[in-house]
């Protein structure tokens, strides 16, 4: 076990909500610093160090080639990197730009010379793993801050967090709730979505929208079809449900794809 974790919050193309969360742990701050050094974390403090560090969560996904270099070096940097939030493991809502014809960009905004961060764009978004090793992918929009606790400790303690990769639909039955996808047909991607925030939507009769990204071994296309065969969903409302949030992940780019 560590005595003291040197630890960096860094943001890439994100909208800060997940450093937003990390703030959120004010009742455990005060105790949290006796065991993290946070070195690094442009949004809560003046002074900042260029590392290395023992973890580093990184927000967002890569954009531009600006982040690239940066997220390969703090790649270098860090001995355990944290991909924080769905942004940074799936691309989340932004991969929605992935989509979108360029036709469309031009038609919302007629002059782009006041927006500097396109000169340098992909026009892309691409989730961390795809370019550098990932050791932890930290889900969920932002993710639940029980579960930034949980990676801090095993950090201290040098072993594996605990993430859960089961469905939604277990923490779901778990609070015996009714199923809105069995019982009344609505299109809940609870199924193929993982768990870790407690089955919030569900728990108050609105369908998972799927913001903690693809559960292990989901199967997209199985719940693709109960959607257009039991909730009456066409197949471009099911192809926009699976682009929502992870459009951008492997697991579902079959299903996002529309092929
Ligand atoms: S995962 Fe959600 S909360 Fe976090 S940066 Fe992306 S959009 Fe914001
Ligand atoms: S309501 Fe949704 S999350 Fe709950 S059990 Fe049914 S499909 Fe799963
Ligand atoms: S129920 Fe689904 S949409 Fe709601 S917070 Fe959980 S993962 Fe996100």
């Amino acid at each position: 076990m560590r005595d003291k974790l040197k630890i960096a919050v860094v943001k890439m193309t994100g909208c800060a909500g997940c450093q937003m969360e990390f703030l959120r742990l004010e009742e455990e701050f005060m105790d949290l610093l006796e065991k993290v050094d946070i070195e690094y974390f442009v949004m809560a403090k003046r002074e900042n160090h260029p590392g290395p560090y023992d973890l580093v969560f990184i927000e967002g996904s890569v954009s531009t080639p600006r982040e690239l270099e940066e997220l390969r070096e703090l790649r270098r940097r860090s001995e355990i990197l944290v991909a924080f939030g769905d942004c940074a493991c799936t691309g989340c809502i932004p991969s929605i730009l992935n989509w979108v014809p360029p036709i469309v960009s031009s038609r919302v905004y007629e002059d782009f010379t006041a927006i500097h961060s396109r000169k340098e764009s992909f026009q892309r978004i691409i989730p961390l793993a795809e370019f550098v090793e990932v050791d932890v992918h930290l889900r969920g929009c932002p993710p639940h801050k029980d579960t930034i606790l949980e990676v801090l400790k095993a950090g201290l303690l040098g072993v594996k967090p605990w993430l859960r990769l089961h469905p939604v639909c277990v923490e779901c039955k778990l609070k015996e709730n009714g199923c809105l996808l069995t019982s009344e047909h609505r299109p809940c991607m609870g199924p193929v979505t993982a768990a870790g925030c407690g089955a919030i939507c569900p728990s108050v009769g609105r369908i998972c929208e799927g913001c903690y990204g693809p559960m292990s071994d989901a199967n997209p296309e199985s719940l693709a079809r109960v959607f257009m065969e039991e909730c009456g969903l066409s197949k471009d409302e099911v192809v926009r449900k699976f682009r929502k949030y992870a459009g951008a992940a492997r697991a579902f780019l079959k299903v996002a794809g529309g092929g």
